[in-house]
């Protein structure tokens, strides 16, 4: 399946210079979706993973089915000031904007074998800050699985010694 002819691409979004990658036009279409979390499944196969974490808010439509499927825990990342109980925070940029991710202390057990999950790779910094903050936790991140892979801003240079597995690279 060409899984590009489900995204829309959107100029200019949300702000100039910006080429927005839409996944609302994927995920609307139930066989595409299906069949992107089904290939995700194939291509993170050979790993062990114990539980998929993915950062809010679009992360949590690739994790939470792929674990799913997986027959994994999802945990969720989220922006501070969102869990209810206690959490450990890291501070992150964004390919436009700034912001602090968190994690519950007890989210990720050390030891375990975490797969991070999210819509699309960009500069990285969602998913290297995520990173951090399992390995604080005692996590080993096995891998990091998109939709999507913004090939030029090098995201995947960021997180050393992780494999990333995209769907759909766009330059
Ligand atoms: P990074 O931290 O890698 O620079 O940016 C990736 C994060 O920003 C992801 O959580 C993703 O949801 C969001 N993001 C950045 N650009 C896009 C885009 O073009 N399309 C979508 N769907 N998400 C984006």
């Amino acid at each position: 399946m060409d899984f590009k002819e489900y995204i829309r691409v959107i100029p200019d979004f949300p702000q100039p210079g910006i080429s927005f990658k839409d996944i609302t036009t994927l995920l609307m279409n139930g066989e595409a979706y299906r069949k992107a979390i089904e290939e995700l499944k194939t291509m993170v196969g050979d790993l062990k993973i114990d539980v998929i974490a993915g950062p809010e808010a679009r992360g949590f439509v690739v994790g939470a089915p792929l674990a799913y499927a997986l027959g994994v825990g999802f945990t969720p990342i989220r922006k501070s000031g969102k869990l209810p109980y206690e959490t450990i925070e890291a501070d992150y940029d964004l390919e436009y904007g700034k912001d602090k991710l968190a994690m519950h202390v007890d989210a990720v057990k050390e030891g375990q074998n975490v797969l991070i999950a999210d819509d699309l790779l960009a500069t990285g910094g969602t998913i290297s800050t995520s990173v951090n903050l399992i390995r604080k936790l005692g996590g080993n991140v096995v891998g990091a699985a998109f939709l999507i892979e913004l090939e030029d801003l090098k995201g995947r240079d960021k997180m050393p010694g992780v494999d990333v597995f995209t769907l759909m690279k766009y330059d």
